[in-house]
């Protein structure tokens, strides 16, 4: 396989910080359909390699190509319209609002062919929010104000405002924080289901839950790759239960 068949390559991703490479010379590839966990020790560089691939942070150096397009140059917003959607540790919905008013508002304006149709834009957004509203499992929540939610309905929530905007990448920060036992089986399901037809990277702790939903685990350390390949085989490499899994 080429890089070029890839939908994410990235290589020779740099970010320094006054000195400091909290990303050295770092390779990744993604498939479309991929479910992708990245693993490592806390400091290893794992939200700032999701913070260069979404724009939130410029790279010194390298490049990251989604679907052969170099982004590296792109502002956050230009990624977001090329399909990549960010979920960050902590969710950021709007508490106020209802579940359906948080859909609702994440559907991507200026994307729908109805333009100025202005009722057959509401029915097309309206189908939208029910579609994904069931594929987070909130379809009988919608007119619960969001606030109101359990922790694990609000993470599931804001991965459906991203739904909202058919990512090809989805990069999911810790997703299942604070989530019951429940919340998170549920998760592995979603998980499982949403990479379908797009790309998913998830950074997560829970060694359990890397195995339910892992296709290839990538282990990240001082900004470098330390290992990546099936959940077995990095479980059983020295280096990685020196420095991750042995603590
Ligand atoms: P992880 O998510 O794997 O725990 P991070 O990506 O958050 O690790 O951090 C990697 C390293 O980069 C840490 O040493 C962190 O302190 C440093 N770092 C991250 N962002 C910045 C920044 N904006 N400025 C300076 N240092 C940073
Ligand atoms: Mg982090």
């Amino acid at each position: 396989m080429s890089n070029t068949d890839f939908a994410l390559a990235v290589e020779d991703l740099t970010v320094s910080f006054d000195g400091f490479k909290a990303i050295d010379a770092f390779n990744l590839y993604i498939n479309t359909n991929e479910l992708r966990v990245i693993i490592g020790p806390n400091g290893a560089g794992k939200t700032t390699l999701l913070d260069l691939i979404c724009g939130r942070t410029k790279a010194s150096a390298g490049s990251i190509k989604f679907k052969n397009t170099e982004l590296t140059r792109m502002a956050e917003y230009q990624r977001v319209r090329l399909g990549i959607g960010r979920k960050f540790q902590t969710p950021s919905i709007y508490e106020n609002l209802t579940v359906f008013q948080n859909l609702e508002v994440s559907f991507p304006k200026g994307r729908t062919v109805m333009g100025a149709l202005a009722f057959k834009c509401d029915d097309e957004v309206k189908a939208r929010v029910q579609v994904v509203a069931e594929d987070i499992f909130l379809s009988d929540r919608l007119d619960l104000e969001a606030g109101l939610l359990s922790h694990g309905q609000k993470q599931w929530l804001e991965i459906g405002m991203l739904l909202m905007q058919s990512p090809e990448l989805l990069l999911l920060d810790e997703p299942i924080a604070g989530m019951s036992a429940r919340e998170r089986d549920l998760t592995a399901e979603l998980l499982q289901r949403i990479c379908k037809g797009r790309s998913v990277i998830v950074i997560e702790h829970d060694m359990e839950f890397v195995k339910r939903i892992a296709h290839k685990v990538t282990v990240m350390h001082q900004g470098k790759l330390l290992a990546e390949g099936p959940m077995a085989q990095v479980q059983a490499d020295p280096k990685v239960i020196d420095v991750y899994l042995g603590h």
